[in-house]
């Protein structure tokens, strides 16, 4: 009889390709992971799974797990909520509309957001689309290479930190489901969601301990608490609040390639949670290179 099929370590499961907003296509991001010595990665971009594919053949050839996922856009009022997702199935119709919605909402809302910096700024729609690889999940990201390439900002964060800031006047909010609605629709699709980066600024008054008792019970199954931009006293307040609702805790890096300062494998995942999703994944299986 054949032993069960086994991941290796070290573990990442929040990483982008450029089919979202990092900077590399999703073979060169497996190579890289297997080059950072990853043993198992997680391609999460953002409201989309086109990329699985070719990362599924990549990781194959590098030799290392893919764990199929994506970073669901949610929202509360204001404020965006990421919610990392994996192992469902990616042709589940509630997940397909859902996704199509969101990206198409980006998409907009990248288009006003441009007309707006534009009043300021020689900068156009077409630039942005520059950015971008066809049928990518739009993001400020993009709106930052092209600030960059017509030499409005010197790098990505600096734009961010600058014209893109939501206070600077041109920020737009898009739509995006509700969490617990998003939550949902994932365990429908067989999938397990963790909420991304929980901790950083704002985000800890926008999910207050009743609504994570709701998502916990939704079916929630863990917090990104290990991650560069979770704040140390948030996270030790969630610490303790995924004890007493039994959320599980992961820990990624949120790779960008190289538009983000976030290096491969700076934060890991157990061995023994990733267990747990593989074994609650039921949509779509692991791909064990
Ligand atoms: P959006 O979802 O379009 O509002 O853009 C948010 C995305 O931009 C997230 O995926 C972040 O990872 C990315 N992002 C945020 N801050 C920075 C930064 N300083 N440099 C590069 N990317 C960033
Ligand atoms: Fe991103
Ligand atoms: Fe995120
Ligand atoms: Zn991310």
């Amino acid at each position: 009889m054949l032993g069960a099929r086994r991941f290796r370590g070290p573990i990442d499961l929040h990483t982008h390709s450029s089919v979202s907003d990092g900077t590399e296509t999703p073979s060169q991001l497996v190579r890289a992971a297997a080059a950072a010595g990853l043993g198992t990665v997680a391609l999460t971009d953002h409201d989309s799974t086109a990329g699985w594919a070719e990362a599924g053949v990549a990781a194959r050839t590098a030799g290392l797990t893919l764990i199929p996922g994506m970073e669901f856009s949610t929202r509360v009022g204001f404020s965006s909520v990421h919610l990392l997702a994996y192992l469902f199935d990616p042709s589940n119709a509630g997940i397909v509309a859902e996704t199509a919605r969101v990206r198409q909402a980006r998409l907009v809302r990248a288009e006003q957001m441009v007309e707006r910096i534009g009043v300021d700024y020689a900068l156009t729609w077409e630039d942005v689309l520059a950015q971008t690889t066809p049928d990518a999940t739009v993001g400020r990201p993009h709106i930052a290479d092209a600030l960059v390439a017509r030499g409005f900002a010197l790098t990505r964060s600096e734009a961010f930190a600058g014209i893109l800031h939501w206070e600077a006047g041109y920020y737009q909010p898009h739509y995006a489901p509700d969490p617990l609605r998003a939550i949902t629709l994932v365990r429908a699709a067989g999938g397990v969601p963790v909420i991304a980066h929980p901790a950083t600024r704002g985000a800890v008054d926008v999910i207050p301990e009743a609504k994570l008792a709701r998502l916990a019970e939704a079916g929630l199954f863990g917090l990104e608490l290990e991650h560069r931009e979770n704040r140390p006293e948030a996270k030790a307040h969630l610490y303790a609040l995924a004890e007493k609702y039994g959320l599980f805790v992961i820990g990624s890096s949120d790779y960008h390639g190289e538009g983000k300062p976030n290096r491969l494998g700076e934060n890991t995942t157990a061995p023994e949670v990733l267990e747990r999703i593989i074994g609650q994944g039921t949509g779509s299986p692991p791909v064990y290179g």
